[in-house]
């Protein structure tokens, strides 16, 4: 008992440093929340890439194909390797601190784009009430308030945009089936806090971004002026050239 309280006053005497987010090992310096090691093995995307649908070019893009509501869409890196796996640690294992530390981590490429640089409020994609009720987090809004305190942006509450229609998890269906799921899940419920201005919207993982494209419609519904979205992961098993473009270390580390 007595050890314990020596440990308490330790610890208001000598605070602990702040640990990495991810593998709780030593940061090498203030204001960073990941590790060196832990940003090294993340796959990035750097160069350059569609400002539509951020794929890294110049091998294509297959998403442009489609028209999106969101005006462009810049993502951190490739939903595979330790990227992917910090994504599923915040998930399904609630590893809280994690989500903010990869929202901060979305600056980087928020900061490259004009488009989304100049957004004035951030949302993100919620998810229905039902599921944040059994997961006790809402994962996306985590990252937005990462990325809010970052960039000193105004995160709009959570009551704005709602994901009204309890829509099946997306990861089983195909295209097709994907955008029929979410088509018209979302509304806005106060559109005075969204009329005239620019969105930055923020999501985990771009698939075919239909879910995107339907929280980003409801935004421009409710007289939003436009919506720039910013994913922490790209995933598309179909994208040629996205596994090329990834590299180890990006200026996103220099930037935070
Ligand atoms: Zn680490
Ligand atoms: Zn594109």
């Amino acid at each position: 008992m007595l050890w314990r309280w020596v440990d308490v006053g330790m610890n208001m005497l000598f605070p602990q440093a702040p640990r990495c987010a991810a593998c709780q090992g030593p940061l090498e310096r203030e204001g960073v929340c990941l590790c060196l090691p832990c940003v090294n093995a993340l796959p990035l995307i750097r160069g350059p890439v569609c400002t539509k649908c951020g794929q890294p070019l110049p091998d294509g893009c297959g998403g442009c194909e489609e028209s999106w509501a969101f005006a462009g869409l810049r993502a951190l890196g490739l939903y595979q390797g330790a990227l992917q796996e910090m994504i599923h640690w915040v998930k399904y294992q609630g590893k809280r601190e994690l989500g903010l530390a990869l929202g901060e981590l979305l600056a980087g490429p928020v900061r490259e784009e004009e488009l989304l640089r100049s957004c004035s409020v951030i949302a993100w994609v919620p998810l229905h009430p039902n599921r944040m009720a059994r997961r006790g987090f809402d994962q996306g809004e985590l990252l937005a308030r990462g990325l809010a305190r970052q960039l000193g942006r105004r995160l709009l509450p959570r009551s704005t945009l709602i994901r009204w229609r309890d829509t099946p998890s997306q990861t089983r269906l195909d295209r097709m089936e994907r955008w029929q799921n979410v088509d018209g899940a979302f509304r806005v419920e106060y559109p005075q806090r969204v009329r005239g201005k620019a969105v930055l919207l923020v999501d985990d993982v771009l698939t075919t971004g239909a879910t995107c494209h339907a929280a980003a419609s409801a935004l421009l519904a409710a007289g939003a002026l436009r919506v720039g979205v910013c994913v922490v992961a790209l995933s598309n098993p179909q994208g040629r050239g996205r596994k090329r473009a990834a590299e180890k270390l990006s200026p996103l580390w220099q930037a935070l």
